[in-house]
């Protein structure tokens, strides 16, 4: 896809953050190139638009920033995944394990239908452990993930094309 090199291009690498030794793979430059912003949601909304999906999750925090977009343009509806206590609702959650230390992710009770067939949204995709949380956190509400959507895949992620059986589609590869 002759688009995928502006975004590329866009996205800005930010050595040592947020510690030494890290390659910050930094979208917020991405968004400042309206166009190249747009192609990104435009490829994602073109690969799903005509495949039942229903519920776009978005993962907090940059998993909203694209999420929202590819709903809309779909027509179906978002669910953010939280990190703990944002949200005021009952929810379910999921602990996950880090590189240093644990995390969890939250989601509303009743956000996600039974059997509903919901796409999985983040930025970047490194080991994979927090999109596997979203998928079980999903999957425990009865939903149906289809696939995940990433803008990004780091080199960490071997470009594997699943999941826990499901699909992750990456638009570019980190270098
Ligand atoms: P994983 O769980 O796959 O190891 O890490 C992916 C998560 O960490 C995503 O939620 C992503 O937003 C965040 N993340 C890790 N490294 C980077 C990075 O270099 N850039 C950005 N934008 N996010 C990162």
């Amino acid at each position: 896809d002759p688009r995928l090199k502006a975004i590329t291009a866009a996205i800005r690498v930010v050595p040592h953050f947020p510690k030494p030794g890290i390659m910050f793979n930094d979208i917020t430059t991405l968004l400042l190139h309206p166009k190249a912003f747009k192609d990104a949601v435009e490829i994602f909304v073109e690969r799903y638009r005509d495949m039942g999906i229903s519920a776009v999750a978005g993962i907090e925090a940059r998993g909203f920033i694209f999420g929202p977009s590819i709903a809309l343009a779909i027509g179906a509806k978002f669910v953010p995944l939280r990190k703990p206590k944002k949200l005021p609702g009952e929810v379910i959650s999921e602990a996950y394990v880090l590189e240093y230390g644990t995390d969890c992710l939250e989601m509303h009770v009743g956000a996600v239908q039974s059997g509903e067939r919901v796409l999985v949204v983040d930025d970047l995709v490194a080991t994979g452990g927090t999109l596997s949380a979203a998928m079980s956190l999903l999957e425990r509400a009865g939903a149906d993930v289809v696939e995940c959507a990433c803008l990004i895949g780091l080199p960490k992620f071997k470009g594997r094309c699943s999941l826990n059986g499901k699909p992750v589609h990456v638009l570019v590869e980190a270098i």
